[in-house]
């Protein structure tokens, strides 16, 4: 089969041919109809000091997918052939204590799908049943296909109540924009959403975002102000990753403010202790999305209106994958989906 392998300790991607996976008899082969490029995808393409010391070489890569169950392993019974699915990206050990309780999402062991196990930008991928999510009727392939990073919205805004909310959101790229949205279902008063890239705001406002602010022009402290607002943000949700960012959200938090950190740092961060000690704040990291809360969460949240149609902005021939990554280097783009039929 065709797939887009980390072939070589370098730069780029090798569009290959690979065995097709076999499965056991608790695991699913699934034929791959589209997948969606992820920030960790572009970390691997670029070849970063975070891709060199985790991917084991070669791997074929990707983690976000939708696709048609082809076969199924003999104990698998509750999902059929041609069953529409997605894959949880978290492969997870089931056995320490925090996934018999049931936080999977806590895992003290937890491997990745197309990070240090073979990935989804391929024909066919092989998983286990119970990494599968069946998708109900009327969700539309396309966002079919991004639940994994709609999933780290979806976790990361809901971490916290926001009925009647001020949320503020650190970073515009695809998971800001699916998080601003997400908040204005949740029934959030303002949504104010930075980023340096006027493109990715514009991106936001259409999402739903009801403020954005290019921190390069302006300060979250005077739009709080424009807004009326005297106490600051009453819930952070940091998606950028960035030192700045993380600082912006500590100054404008009212006290007992709640923050959910998803962004990644490149380095250490410094921040202001006292202002997190004195001012009350809670900070929560998420790591991925919780099983399979979140899931059902996102399919809700669509049947009962939420659109994310316009954070997918490109979608190429798989053959064409170089041109996404380009774009996602650029950062010109929402998110860009490879399709595979
Ligand atoms: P992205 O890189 O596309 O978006 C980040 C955005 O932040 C960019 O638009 C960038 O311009 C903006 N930004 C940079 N500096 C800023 C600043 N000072 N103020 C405001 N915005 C700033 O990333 P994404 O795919 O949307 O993912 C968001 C973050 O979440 C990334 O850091 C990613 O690595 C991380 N992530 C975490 C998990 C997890 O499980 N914890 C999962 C997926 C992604
Ligand atoms: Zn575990």
């Amino acid at each position: 089969m065709k797939a887009l392998v980390k072939a070589t300790a370098a730069p780029g991607l090798t569009l290959t041919d690979v065995p097709e996976p076999t499965i056991g008899d608790r695991d699913v082969l699934i034929k791959v109809d589209r997948t969606g490029i992820c920030g960790t995808d572009l970390h691997i393409y670029n070849w970063d000091a975070w891709a060199q010391k985790t991917i084991p070489v070669p791997l074929v890569v990707g983690h976000e997918f939708v696709g048609e169950i082809v076969a199924i392993g003999e104990r698998v019974d509750y999902l059929k052939e041609g069953d529409l699915v997605s894959g949880e990206g978290h492969l997870i050990c089931g056995r320490c204590r925090n996934c018999l309780a049931g936080r999977r999402h806590l895992c003290k062991d937890t491997a990745g799908v197309g990070v240090n196990h073979p990935g989804a930008f391929a024909e066919f991928i092989a998983l286990p049943a119970t990494n599968v999510w069946k998708h109900a009727a009327g969700i539309s392939r396309d966002i079919a296909s991004i639940f994994d990073p709609f999933g780290n919205a979806t976790h990361t805004a809901l971490s916290f109540p926001l009925l009647g909310e001020d949320v503020l959101i650190t970073g515009a790229g695809p998971i800001g924009c699916m998080a601003a949205a997400i908040a204005v279902h949740a029934g959030a008063r303002h949504v104010v959403i930075t980023d340096l890239n006027d493109q990715r705001l514009d991106l936001a406002t259409e999402m739903g975002a009801t403020r954005t602010v290019n921190v390069t022009r302006e300060k979250v402290e005077n739009v709080q102000k424009q807004l009326g607002m005297t106490e600051g943000f009453d819930v952070g949700l940091e998606m950028s990753g960035n030192k700045t960012a993380f600082n912006d959200l500590i100054n404008n938090m009212s006290h007992g403010g709640k923050i959910a950190l998803l962004g990644i740092p490149e380095n250490d961060v410094a921040i202001d202790w006292n202002k997190v000690v004195f001012n009350g704040l809670h900070i929560k990291g998420i790591y991925g999305r919780e099983m399979y809360e979140t899931w059902y969460q996102m399919t809700t949240m669509l049947q009962s209106g939420l659109n994310l149609d316009p954070i997918i902005t490109h979608s190429f021939p798989y053959q064409e994958f170089e041109k996404g990554f380009e774009l996602m280097n650029e950062g010109s783009c929402g998110k860009v989906l490879l399709n595979w039929a």
